[in-house]
């Protein structure tokens, strides 16, 4: 969506919430703006949404407004339907009764210092009063969080052992908070993070996949490789990728660079954390590394991150292809016309390219990169992926069955084509006919 375009909605939720305050309000109630907006709004980011909090209990809620849905009845969320937007409406409440690090078995409701009280971080804490005739009273803060915002720390609220111990999500999301914002997570917090890195584990791969992928899904401002670093630092890689703890350098990562306007995907940061985790540990290490461990241990790594970050099929064969494709990139300069054009040709040819950019701290990757870019305009010139001249069926009509031998010469003759050795179609069953 345009720029344009979200502000007008972003400014439509904001009216809608400011509504929903402003009638709770007119009813006696307390309401107020808090979570991720106010944050936001401080720090003069677009809020992804707003959400309202407040003393009314949800059948009040629900009986002040036309148009709400229950969302989390358990915990007193409301969904507003106001002027086209959805805002979740809460009931101040406090949690308790985790259960393995997990999820709170007990919740009642409660005030506003209680609600800020239970939740993850001094900078989610705060709550927004919009009605506040002031601005020394626009802000309710009951945890120093505006300070926090201010010195750009991410700090538990309360005492952060015993915060880590009731959620062990909470870690990762001090991780996505703090490379997201470019935050330091402040000094007891992070020792807290490292006492409980272990326990993460303990938690489903969804969950933890949910999180790495909103940490790692690399458009701006997301820092990805701020993300791993802080995850490895912290301890907490050996929990999410189910292997064991390792702060290697990740030179490769921080090396990602969006090219000409295509974005670099989820999978290909897990490429070269990969790479960076598995396959280099020194600047020193030979290119020719990659093929030995693309040939080696690749699939059963693969296939351990998928299932530790529950990967969707998609981002698991993203993976894969951009990995194995990497050492043909690699293999460049050694390689024939139709091989060069079929691997311009496959999908995920423009991570792998980006991939390979990235590897430019290893010796002659740089000029190689720069030698592939001029080359490949060439060949996207001439179509790296013409429609063939000859298939299966011309095969059949000259008496092939179909088998290995019949793939191979459709393979050959298409290769042909590629390198313009053969350029028209009865060249092709010409070739077809001799190769017979
Ligand atoms: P984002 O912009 O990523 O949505 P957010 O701060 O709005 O950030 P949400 O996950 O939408 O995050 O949660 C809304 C608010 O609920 C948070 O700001 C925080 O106050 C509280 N919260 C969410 N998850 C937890 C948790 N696991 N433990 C304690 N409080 C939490
Ligand atoms: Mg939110």
């Amino acid at each position: 969506m345009d720029t344009l375009g979200r502000m007008d909605r972003t400014g439509a939720a904001r009216d809608a919430a400011v509504k929903i305050v402003q009638v709770l309000h007119d009813h006696g109630h307390t309401a107020y703006l808090n979570g991720g907006c106010v944050r936001d709004t401080l720090l003069g980011i677009e809020p992804k949404d707003y959400d309202v909090a407040t003393d009314a209990r949800p059948d009040v809620v629900r009986r002040l407004f036309d148009n709400t849905q229950y969302v989390g009845e358990s915990f007193g969320v409301v969904l507003v339907r106001l002027n086209h937007v959805s805002i979740e409406v809460a009931t101040f409440r406090i949690e308790w009764g985790y259960q393995d690090g997990r999820r709170p078995t007990q919740v009642q409701f409660s005030d506003a210092e209680h609600d800020a009280l239970r939740r993850d971080f001094t900078i989610n804490a705060l709550f927004e009063d919009p009605l506040a005739t002031s601005e020394a009273d626009r802000i309710i803060d009951y945890v120093d969080g505006r300070a926090d915002l201010e010195a750009g720390l991410i700090r538990a609220v309360g005492d952060p052992d015993q915060r880590f111990g009731e959620d062990y999500l909470r870690m990762l999301r001090a991780v996505r908070f703090a490379a997201w914002l470019g935050f330091k997570i402040e000094k007891r917090t992070a020792r807290a993070i490292r006492n409980h890195a272990h326990q993460l584990g303990r938690i489903s791969p969804e969950r933890i996949g949910q999180e790495v992928a909103a940490m790692l899904t690399p458009a701006p401002p997301a820092r990805p490789a701020t993300a791993i670093r802080l995850m490895q630092r912290l301890r907490l890689d050996s929990a999410v990728l189910n292997e064991d703890h390792a702060a290697v350098k990740i030179p490769t990562t921080a090396a990602l660079r969006a090219k000409r306007g295509n974005p670099i995907s989820y999978a290909t940061v897990l490429a070269a954390w990969m790479l960076d985790r598995h396959v280099f540990h020194d600047e020193k290490a030979d290119t020719a590394a990659v093929e030995r461990f693309v040939e080696g241990p690749m699939p059963a790594v693969v296939r351990r991150w998928r299932r530790s970050l529950c990967l969707s099929n998609d981002d698991r064969d993203a993976l894969r292809a951009i990995l194995t494709h990497l050492p043909r990139a690699l293999a460049w300069s050694s390689q024939g016309v139709a091989l060069r054009k079929r691997l311009l040709a496959t999908p995920c040819w423009p991570q792998v390219f980006a991939l390979l950019c990235a590897e430019r701290h290893r010796p002659g990757v740089t000029a190689l990169a720069g030698r592939i870019d001029r080359e490949a305009k060439a060949l996207f010139a001439e179509g790296v992926a013409p429609p063939p001249l000859a298939n299966g069926d011309d095969l059949i009509a000259m008496g092939h069955k179909p088998g290995p031998e019949f793939r191979r010469l459709l393979d050959a003759v298409y290769d042909a084509q590629l390198e313009g050795r053969i350029r028209s179609r009865q060249d092709a069953l010409r070739w077809l006919q001799q190769a017979k």
